[in-house]
């Protein structure tokens, strides 16, 4: 075990503290996701952080980034080995099987807000080790309808934001069916050029070819043009489910764009993969994206059942919502300050504020030892509408003096009052 001695304790490479100051935002995009959630019908979930590890190995594939590099793995004290969630969909699909949630009506529709993802990733703008995520997911329906209704939502959540200038991405990477004749389309593409690939692409080739679309070195971009396209190697019933999925957008007024390339970076996806990208270049221009896993629950042992689903990375949402000039709404703020001169004073203006946050009105006690000047000069700083001021004069005639910090006027209200007064 590497225990780092450092001089001074600083939070782990990747990962930020949320000061007050951000958590207006954190706040807004929290409320937009529950609303367009709840109003599509869909209940809220929350799984733990720790999972064990066989349920990303096999339910987001052993061969992928995420679970061969970037997952924090941990022996715990027991011998277990364990795993911090890289992504959450896996965990809700072993929540639906734990809680025999296929007897309910199908599908079940579920989503998260704020479950933290782990990734050991080298950090970046807008890449993070400890980030937020919004999941939804449909599990138990496979019909096109739904995969619509998942986009649709996830387009209504940009939308409500308020972000503006981004794009849908569509495209479908067929099934266990069809599939198979597309890699090896792909195989036998890129061996032909074999030499003109990177060095990560060519472990991709052996690997996992459809990954090889995902690759973001300028070198290797005309051989992503040049590449075979999924749609030419769908099968009839996944190709007559993406006609069902683009008339249903197109009737839901959700504009979308047909991607070619778009593979999306997990095992489990099966036919319909969507993005939803900021015009930004650059590799971490996606604010979300998911699709159709229908092979997932049974990868995790239980009946074939299909799911459609996204996920949204919150920092970036939020990163994009401060680029656009979008505010969210101001917090009300603290309503009254407390100021205080004397022992005595000092102790009923505790119980004041006590009575005062009870009765509802937010209240702060001003700072021990400080003036009264200086107590009122940082009652001003934060903008308070009230300060209450309490002297040995004021205990003795049972009042306190009340100041409107808008109206710049102060007069003495009985000790009594006051909170009538204020509220
Ligand atoms: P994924 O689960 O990889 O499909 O990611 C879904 C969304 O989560 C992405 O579009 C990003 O917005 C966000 N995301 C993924 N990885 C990170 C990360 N390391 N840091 C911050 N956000 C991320």
């Amino acid at each position: 075990m590497a225990i780092k001695e450092r001089k001074t304790l600083q939070a782990l490479r990747g990962m930020v503290d949320i000061l007050p100051e951000e958590q207006g935002y954190w706040r807004y995009v929290r409320e937009a996701t529950v609303s367009v959630c709840e109003g599509y019908g869909y209940g809220q979930i929350d799984t733990p952080i720790l999972e064990d590890y066989s349920l990303f190995s096999r339910g987001v594939g052993e061969v992928t980034d995420i679970v061969e590099k970037e997952m924090y793995t941990i022996t715990d004290k027991g011998g277990d080995t364990i795993a911090l969630r890289p992504e959450a969909t896996a965990a809700v699909c072993r929540a639906y099987l734990e809680h025999g949630l296929h007897n309910k009506p199908q599908p079940v529709r579920l989503y998260s807000v704020g479950m933290p993802m782990f990734r050991y990733a080298r950090p970046q703008a807008g890449r993070l080790r400890q980030f937020h995520q919004i999941n939804v997911e449909a599990i138990g329906d496979a019909d096109a309808t739904i995969d619509a209704e998942v986009v649709a939502l996830c387009w209504q959540l940009f939308r409500k934001l308020g972000l503006k200038g981004l794009s849908l991405q569509l495209n479908s990477i067929g099934d266990p069916k069809c599939r198979p004749g597309y890699v090896e389309a792909l195989r036998s593409y890129y061996s032909q050029q074999e030499g003109r690939l990177c060095r990560e692409c060519k472990s991709r080739l052996e690997r996992n070819p459809l990954r090889l679309l995902d690759c973001k070195v300028p070198g290797c971009q005309p051989l992503i043009e040049g590449a075979p396209r999924s749609a030419d190697y769908l099968c009839e019933e996944c190709q007559a489910h993406f006609q069902a999925l683009t008339r249903y957008l197109g009737l839901m007024e959700v504009p979308f764009t047909r991607e070619h390339r778009l593979v999306r970076g997990l095992d489990y996806y099966t036919r319909t993969v969507f993005e939803v990208q900021t015009s930004e270049e650059g590799q971490q221009n996606a604010l979300g994206g998911g699709g159709r896993y229908d092979g997932l629950i049974e990868e995790l042992g239980g009946r074939p059942t299909p799911g459609v689903g996204f996920a949204v990375g919150m920092e970036r949402v939020i990163l994009n919502l401060k680029r656009q000039g979008i505010e969210p709404p101001a917090s009300p703020g603290t309503r009254v300050f407390v100021a205080y001169v004397g022992q005595e004073a000092k102790a009923q203006a505790v119980g004041l504020v006590s009575r005062l946050v009870r009765s509802g009105v937010s209240a702060m006690l001003g700072p021990a030892g400080k003036s009264l000047k200086a107590q009122l000069r940082q009652a001003g700083s934060m903008g308070v509408p009230y300060v209450l001021i309490l002297g040995d004069q004021e205990l003795e005639k049972g009042v306190v003096v009340l100041r409107d910090m808008t109206r710049r006027e102060q007069r003495e209200v009985g000790l009594e009052e006051v909170i009538e007064q204020i509220r």
